[in-house]
């Protein structure tokens, strides 16, 4: 049986790659988009090319009506979900914590943060046995950000993942009785458009060698450890937040 996986921010970066690589493997995929529709129908074609069927839908994560949407178009198309990647996330251009107004502070906190708390809520509330589901696996995107805190530039965002690493924590020893596996994947610098979002298009360049593996990961890395806490040969794993990082 093919499994169904639904991951925000399907449409680009470590999403799409995501997407692509459970395709591959012909699986049913659920991405959403909140602005570039036409990105995400590209990673719709591109799966449904690469073997397995892609629906998209829009959804904006900070919003709890977007998220209750996102799973009744997920589960009205496919039946039934084994695995939800919280990857939708932002950050705002780099500045310190002294400058930000707090309508920057709330957009990345409702979208990394509050946004993930919700699909994770959806995710547990049809996977879990007690609710007659048939458990599954919630994979959470933080990052190194979370660790090393991003002084002088998003503090903000690097406090949002580190909320997404306690969410990891806290919901894999809640959700482990009932048959869900929650795990983090903790990219470093990856070559994305999130650099430029963060008013710094060249970052990836300037920072991603600034590691022991001395380069810039890509997205089709991070998605490899992604897709292996989906599949069954992680059955043992929970709790647990894996560094992609080239050694960052
Ligand atoms: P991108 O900017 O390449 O892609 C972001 C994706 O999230 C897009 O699909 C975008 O949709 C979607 N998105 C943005 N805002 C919202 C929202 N409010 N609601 C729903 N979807 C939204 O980012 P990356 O692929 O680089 O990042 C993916 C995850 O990885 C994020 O959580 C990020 O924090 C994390 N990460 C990335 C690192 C990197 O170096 N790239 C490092 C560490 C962590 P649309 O296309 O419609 O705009």
């Amino acid at each position: 049986m093919p499994k169904t996986v639904l991951i925000t921010g399907g449409s680009r970066g470590i999403g799409r790659a995501t997407a692509l690589l459970c395709a591959e493997r012909g699986w049913n995929v659920a991405i959403s988009y909140v602005g570039n529709k036409a990105a995400a129908e590209q990673t719709r074609n591109d799966c449904r090319k690469a073997g397995g069927e892609c629906i998209i839908k829009r959804c904006d994560v900070a919003r709890e009506e977007d998220i209750i949407s996102l799973f009744t178009v997920a589960l009205d198309a496919f039946g039934t979900l084994d695995a939800v990647v919280n990857n939708a996330g932002i950050v705002a251009p780099a500045m310190k914590l002294m400058d930000m107004d707090v309508e920057r502070m709330e957009r990345i906190f409702d979208t990394n943060i509050l946004g993930a708390y919700i699909v994770a809520r959806e995710a547990a509330r049809h996977m879990a046995r007690s609710r007659d589901g048939k458990g599954g696996v919630i994979v959470n995107i933080s990052s190194m950000a979370a660790k090393l805190g991003g002084p002088n530039e998003y503090v903000d965002y690097a406090g949002s993942k580190g909320a997404i690493d306690s969410l990891t924590i806290g919901l894999a020893k809640e959700l482990g009785p009932e048959g869900i596996r929650v795990n983090g994947v903790r990219p470093g610098i990856i070559e994305t458009d999130i650099h430029a979002s963060g008013g710094r298009p060249n970052r990836a360049a300037e920072l991603g060698p600034n590691c022991p593996l001395g380069r810039t990961g890509t997205a089709e890395e991070v998605a490899e450890s992604i897709v292996w806490l989906m599949e069954d040969s992680s059955s043992f794993v929970t709790g647990a937040l894996i560094d992609v990082s080239g050694g960052r």
